[in-house]
């Protein structure tokens, strides 16, 4: 029998990457994202996870969660995911506190993966090899120039067969120059590349079903959160209303917010965030109840921590491969993948997600403290934490 596999220490880091360019969709503007990166240890393997989420993020894992998760088991990612849930029930686990649980959860099952010597799809049961992705971006605060090369680049070069652009800009009080980018990108794509547009919420209802009818000779195939995500019945209502498939979910943090929206019939395939919604141990289960509504699964964001659990999602449609992370974790990691021809293949050979952080580029981008060390070796059993220096941090 293997002996139990204690997990030994977290590591917590932040770290903030200015945007190649400024970036908005239908209801935000930014010019930086921030990462926060977990790191599990034991055995002398290492795990890593991260979040794009705001830096409170760190405080919550080294304070909220890192007592539940070391001296467990390596090996019990369910018995992890399930204390810290039930750990952070006055905290509240919608928000910022959802991303903290998802960014340590991933990290459990990289580590896990890598002490078996697997990759990680391996261990959640693989049933495919290859990952459909789609190139997203877009953004309301480019100039056509920048719009067309951003296509150009996915479609053109990459041959990436499906775009998402955004839409719904300034609180959907510009229809017009939404409609007209539209068309822009139709025209820049192609008749057979599937055109995608992400209104992040910005339209009321009717005001949505108008601008898919005024786009109705642009074939949209992807009308993502025409209306605010909360508004089930406004979703609904859009969704019985346009060819386009309707879809959210991005916001969505436990399971039954996700029962909800498929039992509402408010969309014609989920969005899930493993870097949100509690990691890949609930993707795993909102997956399975979008299976039993019928519907598919597509993964938001961070596309290469989506990579390994999509590879093993039976009713998985695709992942988003989103420009300002693929950016980052193109920076940050050794073995990010190709999505050339549409598609990505999770490393058949490298245990865990198969990435290793370039700590040298990283290290450029931290911001606050230095990497925060959670134990489970202090003297009265509870964790201690205390930064490391650089050193160790390698
Ligand atoms: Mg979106």
């Amino acid at each position: 029998m293997v002996p139990p596999i204690p997990v030994e220490a977290l590591d917590v880091s932040v770290f903030t990457v200015p945007t190649d360019a400024p970036e908005a969709d239908g209801t935000l503007a930014w010019d930086s994202t921030t990462m926060v990166l977990v790191q599990a240890h034991t055995g002398g393997q290492l795990g890593t996870g991260w979040t794009y989420g705001p830096p409170a993020c760190s405080s919550i894992v080294a304070e909220q969660l890192a007592g539940q998760v070391l001296g467990r088991d390596a090996m019990d990612v369910g018995g992890a995911f399930d204390a810290m849930v039930k750990a952070v029930r006055n905290a509240g686990r919608v928000g910022a506190v959802g991303y903290a649980i998802s960014a340590v959860d991933v990290a459990l099952w990289d580590l896990k993966a890598r002490l078996l010597g697997l990759p990680l799809h391996r261990i959640l049961g693989a049933v495919r090899t290859e990952v459909p992705v789609y190139g997203s971006g877009g953004f309301t605060s480019y100039s056509p120039a920048q719009l067309d090369k951003q296509l150009s680049g996915w479609v053109h070069e990459q041959r990436i067969p499906r775009v998402k652009i955004k839409i719904g800009e300034s609180w959907g009080r510009d229809p017009g120059r939404d409609l007209a980018r539209m068309a822009q990108a139709r025209a820049t794509i192609g008749a057979d590349v599937e055109l995608f547009v992400d209104a992040n919420g910005g339209y009321t209802a009717k005001q949505a079903i108008r601008v898919m009818s005024a786009a109705a000779e642009l074939d949209i195939r992807w009308f993502e959160e025409p209306v605010t995500s909360d508004d089930l019945d406004g979703l609904r209502h859009v969704r019985a209303a346009v060819r386009a498939d309707v879809t959210a979910g991005e916001y969505g943090y436990d399971l039954t917010y996700f029962a909800r929206m498929c039992a509402a019939a408010a969309v014609d395939c989920v969005q899930a965030d493993v870097t949100r919604c509690g990691g890949i141990t609930e993707w795993l289960r909102v997956a399975a109840v979008a299976a039993a509504h019928h519907l598919e699964i597509s993964g938001h964001c961070a596309p290469h921590l989506h990579a390994h659990v999509a590879a093993a999602t039976p009713n998985l449609r695709h992942l988003e491969w989103f420009h300002d992370h693929v950016r980052i974790e193109d920076m940050f990691f050794d073995g990010t993948l190709d999505p050339t021809g549409g598609a990505i293949t999770p490393d058949p050979v490298a245990p865990g997600h198969g990435l290793t952080l370039r700590h040298d580029v990283a290290e450029r981008y931290r911001v606050g403290e230095p990497t925060r060390r959670v134990t489970s070796c202090s003297e009265s059993g509870r964790e201690g934490a205390h930064s490391l220096d650089s050193d160790v941090r390698r």
